[in-house]
């Protein structure tokens, strides 16, 4: 079951359970729409994936024992290790691969 993590991996945002702004990658890395617009070039810092806006789970369950209340996001903090020189030099090599 996807994590729903509750912050931003960079800039430490705060990304509730119904935030528009939650992107993850195919590993369940979370990071803020913003920074990864402008800072990680839709390239995870952690595996080189792209990312998509991450689904809200629904809040009231409409079939039995299906929805947030049920599977509650999760409440530990995940901080990248890499600094924003190392993600951005990371994004442009994994691009410049793409690119060939
Ligand atoms: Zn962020
Ligand atoms: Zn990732």
């Amino acid at each position: 079951m996807l994590i729903l993590r509750p912050n931003c991996e960079l800039c430490d945002k705060d990304l509730p359970a119904d935030s528009d702004e939650a992107m993850i990658c195919t590993y369940e890395c979370t990071f803020c729409q913003s920074c990864v617009e402008n800072v990680l070039d839709n390239v995870c810092p952690n595996c080189g994936g792209g990312f998509c806006h991450r689904p809200i789970r629904p809040v009231h369950a409409h079939r039995e024992n299906v929805s947030l209340a049920h599977h509650p996001a999760s409440t530990e903090r995940v901080h990248t290790p890499f600094t924003v020189e190392q993600i951005r030099a990371f994004s442009q090599s994994v691009k410049n691969k793409h690119a060939k």
